[in-house]
């Protein structure tokens, strides 16, 4: 049974939950269910740790994230293998982005803290300069999507500022977090530093309230983040949230058409369309509506279908489907259930689908889905995109297929979004602010913006006296 890692040491308490393969339905591990007593202890270990973590010159922190990057190289498999069994993803994709996207991240926040200058600010006879502080421990909350890609963008950075932290990653994906103690625990990592513990929502709700715990990060949900929201209101606590998306794709004439249908058929099937960036929404140019609709109907059924990550995810998705026929929807491409005729037919598997045909005021259209589906709509004007992809109550990312460097320039500066991708899709530099406005979160991680979330300035202003002459 996978056990909770607190205070270096594994813990077993708890009672046990199921985890299933998302290809199969079959249990694959039986975990540990953090309750109040074990949360505390988690949160009590990372307090106890709190302050020689912090004292600790960033340089030496950083080289301790440099030597978890080489941990995770160590185990590469073992976290490759963990993250296949719980989530079903191609090997491909967890190979060649998940983990090394983990050791991206430990990297890359050792060099942007390390080499950070502190701000000074002069005035005739004043000098102010400002030393940030880490807020002492950080709650960080993560879902099952891309779980070790998402921890580790939090728990870098979150480490790298000096923070402690408690980490519960999702219920339905704890393997590559276990891996993950466990090279912590290899490196020699100061006890206390990073804390893991699994369990449902309300052991994330009992970790978030905690009064030991100082700030909260958290990739997940809407409905989650505003759960949060209340539960850490009265402390004013400060949080940082990656919420969910109904991410637009522009498509306009002047496109290259392949380029263009292929970005699409990734920016809308990557995992299975659960990806926070992927597009709900695509808008096509009038001229070429019809040959566009038709390729990307043609390329969803060539798609290999991947697992939802539930049995609930994939009932919800599916909802979604019929709730497309019931609004009055035209079905391109799939709307149903795969049959394999092998072990996958007791998976989670849905259709990778296009409809088209519903307003912009359609639930469909407005409600986040998170599965291998998009709704294709046509548009005459520039402006009439903009406002088509401006609707709604997200603001995450948004996709801009065009050849004219000035309408990529003058509609990405106008699209409400926190990312605006033109030609591509998904591609980071860790450097750049990654976050969304609306619904989409609060706050922006990535590069400087990590480390001033992770961390409190504190401006000390001294009067420099004239000498008389
Ligand atoms: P979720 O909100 O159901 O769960 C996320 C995490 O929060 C899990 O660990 C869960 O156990 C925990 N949790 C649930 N209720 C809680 C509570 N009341 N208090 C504290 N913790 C609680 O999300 P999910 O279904 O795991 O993930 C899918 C969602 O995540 C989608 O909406 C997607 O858009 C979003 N997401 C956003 C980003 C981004 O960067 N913006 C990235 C990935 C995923």
């Amino acid at each position: 049974m996978l056990t909770h890692f607190i205070g270096g040491r594994p813990v077993a308490e708890g009672k046990g939950f199921p985890v299933h393969d998302p290809v199969t339905g079959a249990v694959i591990r039986q975990v540990h269910e953090a309750d109040p007593e074990v949360v505390d202890r988690a949160v009590r270990a990372a307090r106890q740790a709190a302050r020689d973590w912090a004292a600790m010159p960033v340089g030496e922190r950083a080289g301790w994230m440099r030597r978890l990057a080489e941990g995770i190289e160590a185990r590469f498999d073992d976290l490759v293998a963990a993250e296949l069994a719980d989530t079903g993803k191609p090997l491909d994709q967890t190979r060649t982005l998940d983990i090394p996207r983990g050791i991206a991240n430990f990297r890359a926040f050792a060099e942007i803290a390390a080499q950070r200058p502190d701000d000074a600010f002069h005035l005739s006879g004043v000098l102010s300069y400002t030393v940030r502080r880490p807020h002492g421990v950080v709650a960080v909350i993560v879902p099952w999507n891309l779980p070790f890609l998402l921890m580790t963008w939090k728990l870098a950075p979150a480490l790298v500022a000096g923070n402690t932290v408690v980490v519960k990653p999702s219920e339905n994906t704890p393997g590559s977090a276990a891996v993950f103690a466990e090279i912590c625990a290899d490196a020699g990592l100061p006890a206390g530093v990073v804390n893991i513990i699994y369990g449902y929502g309300s052991a994330g709700q009992l970790l978030v309230e905690h009064p030991g715990v100082d700030a909260v990060t958290f990739t997940g949900s809407t409905r989650t983040g505003t759960a949060i929201m209340h539960a850490v209101a009265d402390r004013v606590k400060p949080v940082s949230f990656e919420l969910g998306g109904k991410n637009a794709g522009v498509v306009f004439e002047d496109c290259d058409l392949d380029r263009a249908v292929e970005g699409s058929v990734k920016s809308v099937f990557t995992n299975g369309g659960q990806v926070c960036l992927c597009t709900e929404r695509l808008y096509v140019q009038r001229p070429i509506f019809e040959e566009f609709c038709a390729r990307l109907a043609a390329r969803a059924h060539e798609v290999d279908p991947q697992p939802m990550i539930s049995a609930e995810h994939r009932e919800k998705v599916l909802s979604y489907y019929a709730l497309a026929r019931s609004e009055g929807a035209k079905v391109l491409a799939g709307g149903g259930v795969p049959a394999f005729g092998d072990h996958r037919d007791s998976g989670y598997y849905v259709e990778p689908t296009v409809v088209t045909g519903l307003s912009e005021w359609s639930r469909f259209n407005r409600e986040e889905i998170f599965g291998p589906v998009c709704h294709v709509a046509s548009f005459d004007s520039e402006a009439e995109a903009i406002d088509l992809a401006n609707a709604g109550d997200y603001g995450l990312a948004a996709t801009l297929w065009t050849s004219n460097l000035d309408r990529a320039h003058r509609v990405g500066q106008r699209l409400e979004a926190g990312l605006v991708w033109v030609n591509t899709w998904y591609l980071r530099d860790l450097r750049t602010p990654f976050g969304g406005l609306r619904l989409s979160g609060i706050g922006r991680e990535g590069g400087i913006q990590s480390l001033d979330f992770y961390s409190e300035p504190t401006t000390i202003t001294i009067k420099l006296e004239q000498p008389d002459v």
